[in-house]
C-alpha cells in the first residue's frame, strides 16, 4: 500500500502537536506505522506518549549490536514498564562478517568512508529493512539537535527504495528543556548516560560526552574532527530531504 497526503494535509500535520501526530499515524497506518527510535531522550518521550494516545503503535530500534549496555537495559525497562515488545532490526550477519573480516572491528577510525560503510552495514541497511515494513515513519529528530537539522519539518514525504513514505518528526520543534520536563513530569525511563555528560547516544565506541557550548551531536565520531574540518555528525539514516 502507498499512503498519500496532499499539501494541505501536510501543512495541517506540520501545525499539529505530537499527541495528534502519533494518533494520526496509528489511525492512518495501523501496523504500517512505527516509531523507529535509537532511544535518545526524544524516543523516551514518544514511547510514553504513544502508550497514552495510540497504545498499539509499533516501536522498533535499530540494534547495531554495538550499543552501550545502558541502551540495551533501557529497551528492557520500556518493555517491562509498558508491557510492549520493542522490535529490533539488526545488521545482516553475512554483510557484517564480510565487513569485519575485510576491514576489522574498528574500521571507522581509519576514514570517513569506512565510518560511513560501518554505519551503512550496522544502521542504514537495517533501517531500510525496517522502513520496508512501514508507510508512516516516526522519528525523534529535533531542530535544535544540530545545524544540519535546523529545518526539520514535523511531517514530510520521503522516498525510500523508490517508494514514498510519510515521515513524521512529532518533536521537531521541542527544545531540550521541554523534553526533559516531559520525562520528569511523567517519570519516563531514559538512558542514564545523559546524567554523565552525554547529549546524544549512539554506538558505544563512537560516542563521547559533550562539553558545555558544543552541539548536542558533537560527541559522536569525535575523532573525525581531526580527520576533516567539518564532519556533519550524521550516520546516513536521515539524509533524505525531509529536513536534512
Ligand atoms: S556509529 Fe560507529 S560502530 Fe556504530 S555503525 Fe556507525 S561507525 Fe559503526
Amino acid at each position: 500500500m502507498t499512503m498519500t497526503v496532499d499539501k494541505t494535509q501536510l501543512a495541517q500535520l506540520n501545525d499539529s502537536d505530537p499527541e495528534y501526530l502519533l494518533r494520526w499515524a496509528w489511525d492512518m497506518g495501523k501496523e504500517r506505522a512505527a516509531i523507529l527510535t535509537s532511544l535518545q531522550n526524544t524516543g523516551s518521550v514518544m514511547i510514553d506518549m504513544a502508550r497514552r494516545v495510540a497504545p498499539e503503535l509499533r516501536v522498533a530500534v535499530i540494534d547495531t549490536l554495538r550499543m552501550p549496555r545502558e541502551t540495551y537495559a533501557l529497551i528492557d525497562a520500556f518493555e517491562e514498564r509498558y508491557g510492549i515488545t520493542i522490535e529490533r532490526f539488526k545488521p545482516d550477519p553475512e554483510r557484517l562478517a564480510m565487513m569485519v573480516n575485510r576491514h576489522g572491528e574498528y574500521l571507522f577510525f581509519d576514514s570517513r568512508e569506512k565510518q560511513e560503510f560501518c554505519c551503512r552495514v550496522r544502521k542504514v541497511e537495517p533501517n531500510q529493512r525496517a522502513l520496508d515494513t512501514v508507510d508512516v515513519w516516526i522519528t525523534g529528530l529535533r531542530r535544535d539537535q544540530s545545524e544540519k537539522r535546523m529545518a526539520t519539518p514535523k511531517a514530510g514525504i520521503v522516498v525510500q527504495r523508490d517508494r514514498k513514505i510519510i515521515k513524521l518528526c512529532p518533536l521537531a520543534d521541542w527544545t531540550e528543556e521541554a523534553v526533559w520536563s516531559y520525562i520528569q513530569e511523567h517519570d519516563v525511563p531514559y538512558n542514564p548516560l545523559y546524567d554523565t555528560g552525554y547529549t546524544s547516544i549512539g554506538c558505544e565506541v563512537c560516542t563521547t560526552p559533550t562539553l558545555p557550548g558544543e552541539e548536542k551531536r558533537a560527541g559522536r565520531w569525535r575523532w573525525m574532527n581531526q580527520l576533516e574540518k567539518k564532519h556533519d555528525k550524521e550516520c546516513g539514516l536521515h539524509i533524505d530531504g525531509a529536513g536534512i
